[in-house]
């Protein structure tokens, strides 16, 4: 087994940037592919996070209504929900959403309740994956963008761009963002990605009291809209946009983004406006010309497509690993291994409900986040390490506080530098 990966970490592309919320898929198209996935996802990943280091936290959302026509609209979403197997939403008036949540704007119409939405740590939740897989013999081979495949009667061979060269029985396609790409190196056709931002704005700490729950909007078939939303490390996210692009590395913030943001964020949560912003950022969704999941199984070229996992792919994750064995099971010899054969990996939970390391003593290192010496040096001694100050980022929130490294770089740098014996210049992505 392998995992290929074309940049130097994993979960280095759409995983690190989207808006952390662990779907119930009460808003899935019915009997799409999508909400049978974000449904079985959801419950996959809810069970399996625990036990693993990722945090989550069951904090519910509530959809709220600003005019008549989406108030009109709730019981309509309330019936897709039970249509969807969520049978937990409830429309509600009013005074309830403002008794639940005091601190939002004024207008409100109506809402919707959806207990079951979770936070969940998005950065932990690929490097949980990467690690187990590592932990049960996977290889990992990064820096490796596989640039052809050559499928063969018994051996598909996958070439990096380098020259570098693997063979594989069967391959998974789980390339995000360039899923259509992989999927045409194989020959095949169906789908072309146009990538949908998102740009997001996250709200410091001090502002979190005044949020319970997340706070949905009404969603349309384009997008889910813009939500703002508490996040398992103690901040206010808002966000996310949705702009159809052409450019599949345009991970940058816009101004007008932003602005569009900060006008819904005013009036969904005018208190907000009056806190610090910790930082902003961007993802992007691989949207595609087709409303749902672009899954097929080739098995003449021993080839399965993940493609197209739009704006669910967090919550589906485990979902679609399943899928996936299933079609490798059904067309293609593979024989998974046994259940009590696969060893277990416990990564450090990163949510600010929960113990932190520094509680526990250690030399603190990043004082925003309260990240200490010994949590880099556990993230760089790591069986899936971090190699650069993002995937430190990513596996302790170093650099990911109030001062985004303004005060803590350089000692981070220099630490990591000392503990992997790499000049520290490659950590702080210097030339
Ligand atoms: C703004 C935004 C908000 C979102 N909010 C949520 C949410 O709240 N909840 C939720 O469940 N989902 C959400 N999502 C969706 C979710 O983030 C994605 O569906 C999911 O992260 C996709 O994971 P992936 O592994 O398919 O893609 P990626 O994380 O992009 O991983 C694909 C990997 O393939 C690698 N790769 C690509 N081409 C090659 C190649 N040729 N060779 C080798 N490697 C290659 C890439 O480097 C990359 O690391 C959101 C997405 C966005 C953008």
């Amino acid at each position: 087994m392998a995992l290929v990966e074309a940049r130097n970490d994993v979960g280095a592309g759409t995983s690190k940037a989207n808006t952390a919320i662990l779907h119930t898929g009460f808003d899935a198209v019915p009997g799409s592919v999508e909400s049978r996935l974000v449904a079985r996802g959801y419950a996959l990943l809810r069970a399996y996070a625990p036990t693993v280091g990722i945090s989550v936290e069951e904090t519910g959302a509530v959809l709220v209504a600003w005019d008549d026509e989406q108030a009109a609209n709730l019981p309509t979403l309330e019936k897709k929900a039970a249509a969807n197997g969520y049978h937990h939403a409830e429309v509600v008036d009013p005074a309830t959403v403002r008794e639940m949540e005091p601190h939002l704007g004024d207008g409100i119409t109506g809402g919707m309740l959806v207990p079951g939405e979770h936070l969940i740590d998005p950065w932990s939740t690929p490097i949980a994956f990467a690690t187990e897989a590592v932990a049960n013999g996977c290889c990992l081979f990064t820096g490796f963008e596989i640039a052809n495949a050559v499928v063969g009667p018994e051996v598909t061979r996958l070439l990096a761009a380098d020259g570098r060269e693997i063979g594989a029985r069967f391959v998974v396609n789980a390339a995000g963002l360039h899923g259509d790409t992989v999927h045409r190196l194989f020959g095949f056709d169906g789908f072309t990605i146009r990538p949908r931002r998102g740009e997001l704005i996250v709200f410091d700490k001090l502002a979190r009291p005044l949020l319970g729950r997340t706070i949905l909007p009404v969603p349309t078939s384009h997008t889910k809209g813009v939500l703002v939303a508490p996040t398992v490390f103690g901040n206010i996210m808002l966000g996310p946009t949705a702009d159809d692009i052409d450019d599949r590395g345009a991970t940058g913030s816009t101004r007008s983004g932003l602005d569009g943001l900060l006008r819904k964020g005013h009036r969904i949560l005018p208190a907000l406006m009056h806190e610090e912003v910790t930082a902003v950022y961007a993802g992007l969704r691989a949207a595609t010309e087709h409303s749902d999941y672009q899954l097929s199984c080739e098995p003449s070229a021993r080839y399965i497509c993940l493609g197209g996992i739009r704006s669910t792919g967090l919550t589906s994750s485990m979902a679609l690993a399943e899928d996936a064995l299933a079609m490798l099971a059904t067309h293609m010899p593979a024989t998974p291994k046994a259940l009590d054969e696969l060893a277990t990996i416990r990564l450090t939970p990163l949510g600010e409900a929960g113990e932190r390391p520094y509680q526990r003593g250690g030399t603190v290192v990043c004082h925003c986040e309260r990240v200490t010496a010994e949590e880099i040096d556990a993230a760089i001694a790591a069986p899936v390490p971090a190699r650069d100050v993002d995937g430190l980022r990513r596996r302790t929130r170093a650099l990911a506080g109030r001062c985004q490294g303004f005060y803590c770089a350089a000692e981070v740098c220099a630490h990591a530098a000392v503990a992997s014996d790499r000049p520290m210049s490659e950590w702080m992505g210097l030339p």
